[in-house]
């Protein structure tokens, strides 16, 4: 098994309204950040791929995220290590600029698997996460120069011991509700990774993500189907529930790695032994990455 680390910045139809040439600096540049810490483990390999796009200020994570309709940054995160399987998770955390670092800690140092509000932020604080963010350090005071609809980050990783592992990040739908969550920070719906099956990271509108349990839908197909299979089976089956869907799937396994997309385009990252690649997927075209994606 070849250790690879495959990244994504969201699913959406803002082709055209964004500069590609910084999201692929950024994803590129924090896949292969991730795929250094592979040598540690498929999980630390997704954290600091995540991370690395919260601190990016380029992506709808950390402190590039969107405000909610009242002008606040409320971040949700989640992470999953295919040992075990177990989980952590941070929910409508505010003034914490890498959430999916929280969320591994809540994962490892507490008995609990999703933590929100005030004793997350105060996890972060004990930890040295906490930060209280100046204004204009979130997205909303770069609002200006970033472009519309950048999205939600997400990595899955397989290790050379065959370890799996998935995270991913968001500052949630734009203009939603104050204290709303997505599916971002719920095991199964936003991410999954089981060691026996493979792992996945999912965006789009969390709404739908999280009744259709869209990540554990791919990963439980993971035993019988290549990742690309999976994941494409799972993009199609959200777009016959819910019409257009502008969902993004991830996926890797012991059969290689593969994306599911019923949205126009979506950014995507992948470094491995033998090479590495970013592109700006498009809904007609995921075959061809698949292809390549399948290569390892
Ligand atoms: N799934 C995220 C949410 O609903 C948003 C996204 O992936 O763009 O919070």
């Amino acid at each position: 098994m070849k250790p690879l680390v495959l990244l994504h910045g969201g699913a959406g139809s803002w082709r055209g309204k964004v500069d590609w040439d910084a999201i692929d600096r950024a994803i590129l540049g924090c896949a292969r950040h991730g795929f250094r810490e592979l040598a540690s483990s498929a999980l630390t390999a997704v954290e600091t791929a995540v991370s690395c796009m919260e601190d990016s200020g380029v992506f709808n994570a950390g402190v590039g995220a969107h405000p909610n309709a009242i002008g606040e940054v409320e971040l949700d995160a989640g992470i999953m290590d295919g040992r075990g399987p177990r989980a952590g998770a941070v929910a409508c955390v505010k003034n914490v600029p890498s959430p999916v670092r929280v969320a591994r800690i809540v994962m490892e140092e507490t008995p609990h698997v999703l933590l929100v509000c005030s004793y997350a932020e105060r996890l972060a604080r004990e930890h040295g996460l906490w930060r209280s963010l100046r204004s204009g350090e979130h997205g909303l005071g770069r609002g200006n120069s970033r472009s519309e609809g950048l999205d939600t980050v997400g990595a899955v990783a397989v290790d050379g011991t065959g370890s799996v592992a998935a995270a991913t990040s968001t500052g949630g739908l734009p203009g939603k509700m104050p204290c709303r969550v997505g599916d971002s920070p719920i095991p199964g719906a936003g991410y999954y990774a089981d060691d026996r099956l493979g792992a996945v990271s999912a965006t789009g509108i969390g709404e739908k993500i999280m009744i259709k349990l869209a990540s554990y839908e791919v990963a439980r197909r993971l035993s019988d189907l290549k990742p690309s299979e999976a994941a494409q089976i799972v993009a199609e089956l959200m777009e016959d529930e819910f019409g257009s869907g502008n969902t993004g799937l991830i996926a890797v396994s012991m059969r290689g790695a593969g994306v599911g997309l019923n949205a126009k385009v979506m950014p995507i990252a992948a470094v491995h032994a033998d090479g590495e690649f970013s592109r700006l997927v498009e809904e007609g075209d995921v075959e061809i990455v698949n292809g390549r994606l399948d290569l390892y």
